[in-house]
């Protein structure tokens, strides 16, 4: 950890602290929010590549709770020994928030890794990631 974060809490003013010392923003106990904005906003709908960004601390996000909403959007697809390999893309109505993440994963075998089972973006290392969870079971053999 290292120093402050650039941005302290949007909601109470709180200076948060960086969970990395290599990071601009990366608070501690916080969450980091960006946006472009969109249509219907009259304070940022930006057209030029430039984020709005503001971080709130953990206790006002639980404070405000019933405020919030979240929004599967993809499942992780997952090997064992390698751990993630890719996204499966879903399409899920934004919920009001629950506190529960879904934790509905698809687990696959290491040789299916870059096959074609449909809706699944592979990682960039995919090919590395199929060639190290192959030999790891051949290890384990
Ligand atoms: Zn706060």
């Amino acid at each position: 950890m290292s120093g402050e974060a650039m941005l302290p809490c949007f909601a109470c003013g709180k200076t948060l602290l960086n969970a990395c010392a290599e990071s601009e923003n990366q608070p501690q106990e916080g969450t980091e929010f960006r946006t472009y904005g969109h249509y219907g906003s009259t304070f940022w709908d930006s057209f030029d590549g430039e984020e709005l960004v503001l971080s709130i601390c953990d206790d006002c996000l639980r404070r405000h709770s019933v405020r919030l909403a979240q929004h599967k959007r993809f499942r992780p697809v997952i090997v064992r020994a390698v751990g993630m390999v890719g996204r499966q893309w879903v399409e899920r109505p934004m919920v009001p928030y629950t506190g529960h993440a879904d934790d509905g994963a698809v687990r696959i075998d290491a040789e299916e890794i870059g096959s074609d089972l449909g809706s699944i973006e592979w990682s960039s290392d995919a090919a590395a990631l199929r060639e190290h969870a192959i030999e790891a079971n051949e290890r384990a053999r």
